[in-house]
């Protein structure tokens, strides 16, 4: 980003309407510009002492505004790229929910049985068996192949 650039950023950082990708670019710029780094705290002053009554015994200490303001806008976007990735495994979820429902209802319609299915077998692992060791390992080894020929076609 260049100083034209971050200049023309100043005011939509100051009403928080940066994207992502513009305030982190912007921070950079501003983290190592001494110019538009001055011209930011002229910015903020003015901007303080316009919108900001209630800090207004504050309102001459710029510099130190101008750090606290980057630091936040730093940690905002440290906590959003943390959303986004929460987002994005909950999407992965949901999309194994949604294969996990359609193999079920697959399997049902094959097998007449619920206990047949890759998701009753996966909720009930841990209990033990009524069949013999080597016979449920068999089976539970063929469901598996199974699942994941049907996951791959979908
Ligand atoms: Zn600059």
């Amino acid at each position: 980003m260049d100083c034209l650039e971050a200049q023309r950023l100043m005011k939509p950082y100051l009403d928080k309407k940066l994207t992502d990708r513009e305030l982190a670019q912007f921070i950079d710029h501003i983290e190592h510009c001494r110019d538009c780094r001055e011209e930011l705290e002229i910015n903020m002053a003015v901007d303080t002492v316009m919108n900001d009554k209630d800090d207004a015994r504050d309102a001459y200490n710029f510099t130190r505004k101008v750090d606290e303001r980057l630091a936040s806008s730093r940690r905002f976007l440290r906590v959003s790229r943390t959303e986004r990735l929460a987002r994005r495994c909950s999407i992965v979820i949901a999309e194994i929910i949604f294969i996990l429902t359609i193999l079920t209802s697959v399997e049902l319609r094959e097998f007449q049985d619920h206990t047949f299915t890759t998701l009753y077998r996966f909720i009930h692992w841990y209990e033990p068996a009524t069949e013999t060791e080597t016979e449920t390992e068999t089976e539970t080894e063929a469901q598996t192949d199974e699942s994941e020929e049907m996951v791959s076609e979908g």
